[in-house]
Protein backbone atom coordinates (compact mmCIF):
# COMPACT_ATOMS: atom_id res chain seq x y z
CA UNK A 1 0.00 0.00 0.00
CA UNK A 2 3.12 2.13 0.36
CA UNK A 3 3.34 2.90 -3.29
CA UNK A 4 0.00 5.13 -2.95
CA UNK A 5 1.17 8.20 -1.93
CA UNK A 6 -1.38 10.24 -3.60
CA UNK A 7 -4.18 12.41 -1.35
CA UNK A 8 -6.34 10.04 -1.02
CA UNK A 9 -9.76 11.07 -2.31
CA UNK A 10 -12.87 10.20 0.05
CA UNK A 11 -14.69 7.71 -2.25
CA UNK A 12 -10.74 5.98 -2.33
CA UNK A 13 -10.93 6.03 1.39
CA UNK A 14 -14.07 4.25 1.67
CA UNK A 15 -13.48 1.46 -1.22
CA UNK A 16 -10.21 0.98 0.68
CA UNK A 17 -11.75 0.41 3.83
CA UNK A 18 -14.30 -1.89 2.69
CA UNK A 19 -11.49 -3.74 0.63
CA UNK A 20 -9.66 -4.10 4.13
CA UNK A 21 -12.92 -5.41 5.57
CA UNK A 22 -13.59 -8.02 3.19
CA UNK A 23 -9.82 -8.99 3.34
CA UNK A 24 -10.74 -8.94 7.11
CA UNK A 25 -13.70 -10.88 6.86
CA UNK A 26 -12.14 -13.38 4.71
CA UNK A 27 -9.77 -14.05 7.08
CA UNK A 28 -12.11 -14.40 9.97
CA UNK A 29 -14.24 -16.69 7.33
CA UNK A 30 -10.71 -19.19 7.56
CA UNK A 31 -10.25 -18.33 4.00
CA UNK A 32 -6.99 -16.30 2.89
CA UNK A 33 -7.80 -14.99 -0.50
CA UNK A 34 -4.56 -12.57 -0.97
CA UNK A 35 -2.23 -15.00 -0.08
CA UNK A 36 -0.72 -17.85 -2.38
CA UNK A 37 0.50 -21.65 -1.66
CA UNK A 38 2.58 -21.34 -5.04
CA UNK A 39 4.29 -19.14 -7.09
CA UNK A 40 4.82 -20.02 -10.69
CA UNK A 41 6.94 -17.39 -12.23
CA UNK A 42 7.65 -16.90 -15.56
CA UNK A 43 9.85 -15.14 -17.89
CA UNK A 44 9.73 -14.44 -21.49
CA UNK A 45 13.53 -13.48 -22.53
CA UNK A 46 13.33 -10.36 -24.62
CA UNK A 47 9.26 -10.55 -24.86
CA UNK A 48 8.17 -6.96 -25.30
CA UNK A 49 4.70 -5.95 -26.31
CA UNK A 50 5.82 -6.34 -29.98
CA UNK A 51 6.62 -9.87 -29.40
CA UNK A 52 3.85 -10.76 -28.16
CA UNK A 53 1.65 -9.15 -30.79
CA UNK A 54 3.27 -11.38 -33.21
CA UNK A 55 2.50 -14.27 -31.66
CA UNK A 56 -1.00 -13.50 -31.33
CA UNK A 57 -0.44 -12.96 -35.36
CA UNK A 58 1.07 -16.28 -35.57
CA UNK A 59 -1.67 -18.03 -33.51
CA UNK A 60 -4.80 -16.59 -35.72
CA UNK A 61 -5.57 -13.44 -33.15
CA UNK A 62 -5.41 -15.94 -29.99
CA UNK A 63 -3.43 -15.52 -26.81
CA UNK A 64 -3.12 -16.90 -23.26
CA UNK A 65 -1.86 -13.96 -22.23
CA UNK A 66 -4.86 -12.20 -22.99
CA UNK A 67 -6.44 -14.21 -20.05
CA UNK A 68 -4.91 -12.33 -17.20
CA UNK A 69 -6.89 -9.49 -15.48
CA UNK A 70 -3.93 -8.15 -13.35
CA UNK A 71 -1.20 -6.28 -15.55
CA UNK A 72 1.17 -3.73 -15.07
CA UNK A 73 4.75 -2.74 -16.03
CA UNK A 74 8.19 -3.24 -15.09
CA UNK A 75 11.44 -0.69 -15.20
CA UNK A 76 14.25 -2.94 -16.53
CA UNK A 77 17.29 -0.64 -16.30
CA UNK A 78 20.23 -2.74 -14.33
CA UNK A 79 22.55 -0.58 -11.82
CA UNK A 80 25.18 0.22 -14.19
CA UNK A 81 23.49 0.39 -17.53
CA UNK A 82 20.19 2.18 -19.22
CA UNK A 83 19.94 -1.04 -21.50
CA UNK A 84 19.95 -4.62 -19.09
CA UNK A 85 21.40 -8.25 -19.71
CA UNK A 86 19.50 -11.26 -18.68
CA UNK A 87 21.87 -11.90 -16.08
CA UNK A 88 21.13 -8.36 -14.48
CA UNK A 89 17.59 -8.85 -15.46
CA UNK A 90 17.11 -11.87 -13.78
CA UNK A 91 18.88 -11.34 -10.63
CA UNK A 92 17.06 -8.09 -10.05
CA UNK A 93 13.79 -10.26 -10.49
CA UNK A 94 16.06 -13.61 -8.59
CA UNK A 95 16.59 -11.61 -5.30
CA UNK A 96 15.38 -8.11 -5.39
CA UNK A 97 18.21 -5.65 -6.09
CA UNK A 98 19.27 -3.69 -9.37
CA UNK A 99 22.89 -5.28 -9.95
CA UNK A 100 25.00 -4.89 -13.37
CA UNK A 101 25.36 -6.58 -16.59
CA UNK A 102 26.82 -10.12 -16.33
CA UNK A 103 26.05 -10.61 -12.51
CA UNK A 104 24.73 -14.09 -11.74
CA UNK A 105 22.89 -13.57 -7.80
CA UNK A 106 25.59 -11.27 -6.69
CA UNK A 107 25.06 -7.44 -5.92
CA UNK A 108 26.73 -4.13 -7.54
CA UNK A 109 29.48 -5.26 -5.32
CA UNK A 110 29.71 -8.80 -6.13
CA UNK A 111 28.62 -10.07 -3.02
CA UNK A 112 25.79 -13.38 -3.32
CA UNK A 113 22.37 -12.41 -2.27
CA UNK A 114 19.94 -14.83 -1.55
CA UNK A 115 17.25 -15.47 -3.72
CA UNK A 116 13.67 -16.26 -3.90
CA UNK A 117 14.16 -19.77 -4.49
CA UNK A 118 16.62 -20.09 -2.02
CA UNK A 119 14.16 -18.28 0.16
CA UNK A 120 11.46 -20.94 -0.84
CA UNK A 121 14.09 -23.34 0.04
CA UNK A 122 14.76 -22.60 3.46
CA UNK A 123 11.00 -22.49 4.24
CA UNK A 124 10.35 -25.71 3.23
CA UNK A 125 8.87 -25.18 -0.22
CA UNK A 126 9.68 -27.19 -3.31
CA UNK A 127 11.90 -25.63 -5.98
CA UNK A 128 12.07 -26.02 -9.34
CA UNK A 129 13.55 -24.81 -12.58
CA UNK A 130 12.47 -25.20 -16.34
CA UNK A 131 14.43 -23.46 -19.19
CA UNK A 132 14.58 -23.81 -23.21
CA UNK A 133 18.14 -22.90 -22.53
CA UNK A 134 21.12 -24.39 -20.86
CA UNK A 135 20.47 -24.33 -17.11
CA UNK A 136 24.01 -22.59 -17.07
CA UNK A 137 22.41 -19.70 -18.96
CA UNK A 138 22.00 -16.18 -17.43
CA UNK A 139 18.08 -16.46 -16.88
CA UNK A 140 18.13 -19.85 -14.75
CA UNK A 141 21.38 -19.33 -13.62
CA UNK A 142 20.69 -16.00 -12.21
CA UNK A 143 18.06 -18.26 -9.19
CA UNK A 144 20.71 -20.53 -7.76
CA UNK A 145 24.15 -19.55 -8.57
CA UNK A 146 26.48 -16.62 -7.21
CA UNK A 147 28.83 -15.84 -9.53
CA UNK A 148 30.93 -12.31 -10.77
CA UNK A 149 30.47 -13.12 -14.72
CA UNK A 150 27.23 -15.08 -16.44
CA UNK A 151 30.01 -16.60 -17.92
CA UNK A 152 31.40 -19.16 -15.82
CA UNK A 153 29.06 -21.66 -16.84
CA UNK A 154 31.60 -24.76 -14.89
CA UNK A 155 31.47 -22.54 -11.51
CA UNK A 156 27.39 -21.64 -11.93
CA UNK A 157 26.98 -25.83 -12.78
CA UNK A 158 29.29 -26.14 -9.44
CA UNK A 159 26.74 -24.27 -7.34
CA UNK A 160 23.71 -26.49 -8.75
CA UNK A 161 25.19 -28.72 -6.58
CA UNK A 162 25.34 -26.12 -3.37
CA UNK A 163 21.52 -26.28 -3.34
CA UNK A 164 18.68 -28.30 -2.74
CA UNK A 165 16.13 -27.26 -5.60
CA UNK A 166 13.70 -30.42 -6.32
CA UNK A 167 13.30 -30.66 -10.56
CA UNK A 168 15.68 -29.05 -12.91
CA UNK A 169 14.25 -29.51 -16.84
CA UNK A 170 16.58 -28.18 -19.55
CA UNK A 171 20.06 -28.50 -21.66
CA UNK A 172 23.57 -27.55 -20.28
CA UNK A 173 24.48 -31.26 -19.48
CA UNK A 174 28.31 -30.29 -20.88
CA UNK A 175 28.86 -28.06 -17.77
CA UNK A 176 27.78 -31.02 -15.15
CA UNK A 177 29.57 -33.68 -16.68
CA UNK A 178 32.22 -33.11 -19.41
CA UNK A 179 34.10 -30.15 -17.37
CA UNK A 180 37.99 -29.06 -17.57
CA UNK A 181 38.17 -29.36 -13.58
CA UNK A 182 37.52 -33.16 -13.92
CA UNK A 183 35.01 -33.32 -11.86
CA UNK A 184 31.34 -35.40 -12.81
CA UNK A 185 29.01 -33.40 -10.97
CA UNK A 186 26.01 -36.23 -12.01
CA UNK A 187 27.47 -38.07 -9.80
CA UNK A 188 27.62 -35.62 -7.02
CA UNK A 189 23.94 -35.08 -7.19
CA UNK A 190 23.07 -38.58 -7.34
CA UNK A 191 25.26 -38.90 -4.04
CA UNK A 192 22.93 -36.48 -2.99
CA UNK A 193 19.57 -38.14 -3.78
CA UNK A 194 18.56 -36.88 -6.97
CA UNK A 195 17.87 -39.36 -9.87
CA UNK A 196 19.40 -38.08 -13.43
CA UNK A 197 18.24 -38.46 -16.97
CA UNK A 198 19.76 -37.46 -20.25
CA UNK A 199 18.32 -36.92 -23.33
CA UNK A 200 17.34 -40.52 -24.01
CA UNK A 201 15.21 -40.83 -20.94
CA UNK A 202 11.45 -39.67 -21.36
CA UNK A 203 11.77 -37.12 -18.41
CA UNK A 204 7.41 -37.14 -17.64
CA UNK A 205 8.00 -40.86 -17.31
CA UNK A 206 10.25 -39.80 -14.41
CA UNK A 207 8.98 -41.05 -10.46
CA UNK A 208 11.53 -39.70 -8.16
CA UNK A 209 10.85 -36.63 -6.34
CA UNK A 210 13.93 -35.11 -6.85
CA UNK A 211 15.73 -35.20 -10.19
CA UNK A 212 17.64 -33.13 -12.73
CA UNK A 213 16.18 -34.29 -16.68
CA UNK A 214 19.23 -32.54 -19.06
CA UNK A 215 17.91 -32.39 -22.49
CA UNK A 216 20.91 -31.12 -24.53
CA UNK A 217 24.07 -30.78 -23.57
CA UNK A 218 23.69 -26.52 -24.60
CA UNK A 219 20.85 -25.75 -25.46
CA UNK A 220 17.87 -26.83 -26.47
CA UNK A 221 16.42 -26.61 -30.48
CA UNK A 222 14.69 -23.64 -32.10
CA UNK A 223 11.02 -24.09 -32.41
CA UNK A 224 11.60 -24.68 -35.91
CA UNK A 225 14.27 -26.86 -35.36
CA UNK A 226 11.89 -28.81 -34.14
CA UNK A 227 11.38 -28.94 -30.20
CA UNK A 228 8.01 -29.62 -30.37
CA UNK A 229 6.05 -29.50 -27.02
CA UNK A 230 9.12 -29.61 -25.04
CA UNK A 231 7.80 -26.63 -23.00
CA UNK A 232 4.86 -27.69 -21.97
CA UNK A 233 5.69 -30.50 -21.05
CA UNK A 234 8.60 -29.85 -19.02
CA UNK A 235 6.89 -26.95 -16.66
CA UNK A 236 3.52 -29.47 -16.63
CA UNK A 237 5.99 -32.34 -15.32
CA UNK A 238 7.65 -30.01 -12.98
CA UNK A 239 4.45 -28.80 -11.62
CA UNK A 240 2.93 -32.45 -11.29
CA UNK A 241 5.94 -33.00 -8.62
CA UNK A 242 6.48 -29.76 -6.87
CA UNK A 243 2.96 -29.67 -5.99
CA UNK A 244 3.07 -33.01 -3.76
CA UNK A 245 4.67 -30.44 -1.03
CA UNK A 246 1.58 -29.78 1.26
CA UNK A 247 3.50 -26.43 1.73
CA UNK A 248 3.75 -24.93 -1.65
CA UNK A 249 6.18 -24.67 -4.20
CA UNK A 250 8.55 -22.27 -6.39
CA UNK A 251 8.43 -22.82 -10.13
CA UNK A 252 10.57 -20.37 -12.34
CA UNK A 253 9.84 -21.40 -16.12
CA UNK A 254 11.81 -19.12 -18.89
CA UNK A 255 10.91 -19.29 -22.27
CA UNK A 256 14.41 -18.69 -23.53
CA UNK A 257 14.66 -17.72 -27.05
CA UNK A 258 12.55 -15.07 -27.76
CA UNK A 259 16.11 -13.13 -26.96
CA UNK A 260 17.67 -15.35 -29.56
CA UNK A 261 15.27 -14.54 -32.34
CA UNK A 262 15.37 -10.71 -31.20
CA UNK A 263 19.27 -10.81 -31.55
CA UNK A 264 18.90 -12.12 -34.70
CA UNK A 265 16.63 -9.81 -36.34
CA UNK A 266 14.52 -12.51 -36.90
CA UNK A 267 10.99 -12.14 -36.39
CA UNK A 268 9.83 -15.73 -37.43
CA UNK A 269 11.81 -17.34 -34.72
CA UNK A 270 10.80 -14.46 -31.89
CA UNK A 271 6.98 -15.16 -33.02
CA UNK A 272 7.77 -19.08 -33.10
CA UNK A 273 9.21 -19.16 -29.68
CA UNK A 274 6.84 -16.66 -28.47
CA UNK A 275 4.03 -18.78 -29.71
CA UNK A 276 5.49 -21.93 -27.63
CA UNK A 277 6.07 -20.07 -24.47
CA UNK A 278 2.34 -18.70 -25.09
CA UNK A 279 0.84 -22.06 -25.12
CA UNK A 280 3.26 -23.52 -22.27
CA UNK A 281 1.64 -20.34 -20.24
CA UNK A 282 -1.82 -21.76 -21.02
CA UNK A 283 -1.04 -24.69 -19.74
CA UNK A 284 0.14 -23.16 -16.48
CA UNK A 285 -2.97 -21.29 -16.07
CA UNK A 286 -5.26 -23.93 -16.74
CA UNK A 287 -3.44 -25.79 -13.87
CA UNK A 288 -3.43 -22.75 -11.93
CA UNK A 289 -7.50 -21.93 -12.02
CA UNK A 290 -7.92 -25.89 -10.71
CA UNK A 291 -5.73 -25.23 -7.84
CA UNK A 292 -6.87 -22.27 -6.81
CA UNK A 293 -3.82 -21.16 -4.74
CA UNK A 294 -1.12 -20.30 -7.39
CA UNK A 295 -0.24 -17.04 -8.39
CA UNK A 296 1.01 -17.11 -12.05
CA UNK A 297 3.23 -13.75 -12.86
CA UNK A 298 4.41 -13.55 -16.59
CA UNK A 299 7.24 -11.27 -17.66
CA UNK A 300 10.38 -10.31 -19.71
CA UNK A 301 13.58 -9.28 -18.55
CA UNK A 302 13.98 -6.40 -21.53
CA UNK A 303 12.76 -6.32 -24.69
CA UNK A 304 15.12 -7.36 -27.57
CA UNK A 305 16.01 -6.59 -31.22
CA UNK A 306 13.89 -2.96 -31.03
CA UNK A 307 11.34 -5.06 -32.48
CA UNK A 308 7.91 -3.04 -33.97
CA UNK A 309 5.18 -4.08 -36.24
CA UNK A 310 5.16 -2.34 -39.72
CA UNK A 311 2.86 -4.47 -41.14
CA UNK A 312 1.10 -8.11 -41.32
CA UNK A 313 -2.47 -10.39 -41.54
CA UNK A 314 -4.26 -11.45 -38.65
CA UNK A 315 -6.11 -14.26 -40.75
CA UNK A 316 -2.80 -15.49 -42.62
CA UNK A 317 -0.68 -14.89 -39.22
CA UNK A 318 2.28 -13.06 -40.83
CA UNK A 319 3.98 -10.54 -39.43
CA UNK A 320 6.28 -7.52 -41.35
CA UNK A 321 9.05 -6.82 -38.73
CA UNK A 322 11.30 -4.54 -38.22
CA UNK A 323 14.32 -4.15 -35.81
CA UNK A 324 16.17 -1.07 -34.26
CA UNK A 325 19.54 -2.93 -33.08
CA UNK A 326 20.60 -6.78 -32.86
CA UNK A 327 20.60 -5.94 -28.79
CA UNK A 328 18.72 -5.46 -26.18
CA UNK A 329 16.36 -2.02 -25.60
CA UNK A 330 15.64 -0.19 -22.37
CA UNK A 331 11.82 -0.14 -22.88
CA UNK A 332 9.25 -1.42 -19.94
CA UNK A 333 7.85 -4.55 -20.08
CA UNK A 334 4.19 -6.00 -19.50
CA UNK A 335 3.39 -7.99 -16.30
CA UNK A 336 0.47 -10.34 -16.08
CA UNK A 337 -0.78 -11.83 -13.39
CA UNK A 338 -3.39 -14.50 -12.24
CA UNK A 339 -4.69 -15.87 -9.01
CA UNK A 340 -4.32 -14.88 -5.18
CA UNK A 341 -2.28 -11.79 -4.83
CA UNK A 342 -2.04 -10.94 -8.42
CA UNK A 343 -3.64 -7.19 -7.65
CA UNK A 344 0.14 -7.16 -5.98
CA UNK A 345 1.68 -6.74 -10.02
CA UNK A 346 -0.57 -3.80 -11.28
CA UNK A 347 1.03 -0.58 -12.07
CA UNK A 348 4.43 0.45 -12.86
CA UNK A 349 7.95 -0.22 -10.97
CA UNK A 350 10.96 -1.80 -10.58
CA UNK A 351 11.62 -5.47 -11.98
CA UNK A 352 13.28 -5.52 -8.36
CA UNK A 353 9.48 -5.33 -6.63
CA UNK A 354 8.73 -7.93 -8.44
CA UNK A 355 11.05 -10.22 -5.68
CA UNK A 356 9.76 -8.03 -2.79
CA UNK A 357 6.00 -8.58 -3.80
CA UNK A 358 6.66 -12.67 -4.14
CA UNK A 359 8.13 -12.66 -0.51
CA UNK A 360 5.97 -11.02 0.48
CA UNK A 361 2.66 -12.79 -0.90
CA UNK A 362 4.65 -16.13 1.00
CA UNK A 363 4.38 -14.47 4.25
CA UNK A 364 8.52 -15.60 4.05
CA UNK A 365 10.17 -14.13 7.39
CA UNK A 366 13.58 -15.16 6.67
MG1 LIG B 1 17.53 -16.00 -20.77
ZN1 LIG C 1 19.61 -11.27 -24.98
Amino acid sequence: MNNYKLNYQAPVALFISIFLFLNFSAAQSGKNLSKPKNIIFLIGDGMGLSQISAGMVYRGGDLNLARFKRIGFCITQSSNNFITDSAAGASAFSMGEKTYNGAIGVDSLKKSKPTILEFAESNGLSTGLVATCAMTHATPAAYIAHQPSRNLYEAIAYDYIKTDVDVVIGGGQHYFDTRKDGYNLLDTLRNKGYEIADSTVDFTQLKASKFYAFTNAYHLPTMKAGRGNYSEKASLKAIDVLSKNKKGFFLMVEGSQIDWGGHDNDADYLAREMVDFDITIGKVLDWAEKDGNTLVVVTADHETGGFSLNGGSIKEGTVLGKFTTGDHTGTMVPVFAFGPGADAFTGIYENTEIFHKMYKLFGFKK
